[in-house]
């Protein structure tokens, strides 16, 4: 018999009028009802005068029940006490979750859940994982309480295609607090920290707005061309000389042209400057050493994509007091310079002058919810970063990435509020998506990649031994930039890969001689790699062995089994790939000979593999002076930004073989608009 068809508005209508709930109709009941419908309908959810009612109708046994499931990094509590006819209490322990991010959204998340007498609630902005675990617990604790099998309406994304909407008005009686600056800086990450100290050094005053209770650590791996690190590297062997003309050829190349090559030679020209200042300053009390990545891969044996000998990375050296970071140093730092922070603190959005010149915003407390007007007198600099967890931009932008994805707790929170405070200013945005993706997640052997599905960190992941798709065959080169192989990964069946490996990785991972932060060596001079090879392996061939994640066989057709995936097409393909390394030529994808290594050595390792999403590279368009363009090119006056937020540099791909590139753009995108906008 077809199901009877009932729409959401009747749905709530029936409800409303207490009419019969859809249990009584036969169907499965489905909580799809939200804190926004509430809104319209009080009584219902919690508005107006009346008894909170359970949204969807139901009736619960009273009592207090108790649920779990899989946050980010713990499982995530949810304690709900009912009456006959409502939720009285909501309870939530987020204590295992990361604590600036998930872990307070716990009392936000209660009320919500409390207010709306239902699981389905709004996701916490930047914290979409947690908040998603909250929701089925919550439903699980309803479930249990109503007897009836209560599921969650949607996910993370509201599938609301409007993910702009227009700018909140803030009414003039809500702005209870004015603050005045000459620079504003919206955003403290890798590109507030640059633009801040570079302000302050050249003499403004400066405010930053912070959303997060802290700022954001800058990331460590600094692309640039010509720092004095880097021409000591050259001196000693030329191989890392780069031809700058040359490079911006591959990163247009890269970008499949959708980018502003006059950027790019602005990152090209000014990228060293920034490097050996930030050097001066990370080293001048013996705490930090900015160390030059000397590294191009086996270039005798060269493949289809080339490196360059782009990253710098600060070490903290073993002298630098206990808690040292470099963002602690640089807040030392702007500290001595008079700098104001405001942590705790979200742009909400800019504000303009009858001439559309931007002369300041509105920032929202997010302890207390007071509205704040920042005037800012020289300008305002964006560097709020990109959109990674908002799951409505994604799905506008760039499904294919959220196909891709495994959830890891390590990744950008942005929500892409600045870009968006942008927008409503009249920026122009990016015709074209790009996101920074690793092949560096992993998921247990009855999962596939998608942004629903929570795995662990494959720091391996890169290393380019055989990978096969769910079907057990091999389907591209293995080696070249992280994204080449998820994007190919992308054509396959369910968008997730298996990599499989043996009991010789360590001399074969050496052999493959790789670049950047997958690098599990240290580099030709000595300089250290993120990650050293033997806690990577004790970490795969233990912890994630016992877990279930990594499957450890003595044949192959066993580690086919474990995988599940078809064995005798796993055999046929180990044994194509070992029968080319044999012959010294991949005939099948060209891949490089010093990377075409042998499955012989049992007992043999295979994992389930897709991406790291680490955050969004596309944003709005700017100038060569930082300053945010419309699309007919006019400058918005007032308005500069840097990093993720904004565009032109990146499109499609993410070009990891110039390593560090995404931070060293940010950064010295970050001091050319700073050194302008403080002399204005
Ligand atoms: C784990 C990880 C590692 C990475 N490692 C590297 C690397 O080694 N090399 C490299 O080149 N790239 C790396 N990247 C990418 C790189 O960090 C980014 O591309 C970029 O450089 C980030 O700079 P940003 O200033 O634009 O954004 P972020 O560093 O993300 O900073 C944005 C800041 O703005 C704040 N913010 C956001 N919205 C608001 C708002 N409405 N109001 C107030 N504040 C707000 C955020 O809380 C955040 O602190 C990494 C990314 C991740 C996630």
């Amino acid at each position: 018999m077809a199901k009877p068809e009932i729409t959401r508005r009747e749905f709530i209508k029936g409800l409303a009028a207490g009419a019969a709930s859809l249990a009584t109709l036969g169907i499965l009941q489905s909580c799809e009802y939200s804190l926004q419908d509430s809104k319209t309908n009080p009584g219902i959810g919690g508005g107006g005068a009346a008894a909170p009612q359970a949204s969807s109708g139901l009736t619960f046994t009273p009592g207090t029940y108790e649920a779990t499931a899989r946050g980010i990094g713990s499982d995530v509590k949810v304690t709900m006490t009912f009456d006959e006819k409502s939720i009285t209490d909501v309870q939530i322990d987020v204590s295992g979750e990361t604590p600036d991010i998930g872990g307070k959204i716990g009392d936000q998340m209660a009320q919500a859940i409390l207010q709306a007498q239902s699981a389905d609630v709004d996701a916490v902005s930047g914290a979409t994982i947690t908040s998603d675990a909250i929701k089925a617990a919550a439903a699980d604790c309803i479930s249990q309480a109503s007897g009836t099998t209560v599921t969650l309406g949607g996910d993370s994304a509201s599938g609301s295609s409007d993910w702009l909407g227009e700018a909140p008005e803030i009414a003039e009686s809500d702005i209870t607090e004015t603050l005045d600056t000459e620079v504003l800086v919206v955003g403290c990450g890798t590109g507030g920290w640059i633009t801040t100290m570079t302000a302050a050094e050249e003499g403004a005053k400066v405010l930053v707005l912070e959303k997060r209770e802290t700022p954001t650590n800058i990331r460590h791996d600094i692309g640039a061309i010509g720092s004095k690190r880097q021409l000591e590297s050259i001196a000693a062997d030329p191989k890392y000389a780069i031809d700058k003309m040359e490079a911006l050829q591959d990163i247009v190349r890269y970008g499949g042209g959708y980018v502003d090559s006059d950027l790019i030679k602005v990152w090209e020209n000014e990228s060293a400057e920034l490097v050996d200042w930030l050097t001066d300053i990370l080293e001048r009390d013996g705490y930090f050493a900015m160390r030059h990545e000397a590294g191009v891969g086996n270039i005798n044996d060269p493949g289809r994509d080339k490196a360059y000998a782009t990253g710098h990375s600060p070490e903290t050296l073993p002298g630098a007091p206990e808690g040292m970071e470099t963002d602690v140093y640089f807040r030392q730092y702007c500290d001595s310079m008079g700098v104001e922070f405001r942590c705790n603190t979200a742009l909400v959005k800019l504000e303009q002058d009858g001439n559309g010149k931007v002369t300041g915003a509105i920032a929202q407390d997010q302890t207390d919810n007071h509205y704040i007007r920042v005037n800012a007198s020289k300008g305002v600099i964006m560097c709020a970063g990109g959109y990674a967890s908002n799951t409505d931009m994604m799905q506008a932008l760039q499904p294919m990435t959220l196909s891709m994805k495994i959830n890891l707790p390590a990744g950008s929170t942005c929500d892409g509020s600045g870009i968006k405070a942008m927008l409503w200013a009249g920026a122009a945005l990016d015709p074209t998506h790009a996101s920074m993706m690793f092949n560096r997640a992993c998921c247990l052997p009855t999962e596939t990649a998608g942004y629903k599905t929570n795995g662990k960190m494959f720091w391996f992941g890169e290393q380019p031994f055989l990978k096969v798709n769910l079907n057990g065959k091999r389907f591209c080169n293995e080696s070249g930039p992280y994204e080449f192989m998820l994007h190919s990964m992308y054509m396959q069946p369910n968008h997730t890969y298996c990599d499989i490996f043996d009991s010789n990785a360590k001399a074969y991972a050496e052999q493959f001689d790789e670049v950047g932060c997958c690098r599990l060596f240290p580099f030709d001079n000595g300089a250290p790699s993120n990650r050293d090879f033997d806690s990577v392996w004790d970490q795969i061939t233990g912890q994630f062995v016992d877990e279930g994640y990594v499957i450890k066989a003595d044949t192959i057709e066993d580690l086919a089994k474990g995988m599940n995936i078809p064995a005798d097409n796993l055999v046929a393909a180990v044994d194509r790939y070992n029968e080319l390394c044999a012959k010294g030529v991949d005939e099948d994808y060209g891949k490089e000979l010093h990377r075409m290594t042998p499955v012989t050595q049992a007992p043999y390792y295979g994992v389930r593999v897709g991406a790291w999403h680490l955050t969004t590279l596309n944003g709005c368009r700017i100038n060569t002076d930082m300053q945010v363009i419309r699309e007919d090119g006019s400058v918005i006056e007032g308005l500069w930004a840097t990093g993720d937020c904004t565009g032109g540099f990146f499109a499609q791909t993410y070009p990891n073989l110039f390593t560090g590139l995404a931070c060293g753009r940010t950064m010295t995108f970050g001091r050319h608009a700073a050194k302008i906008v403080a002399h204005l």
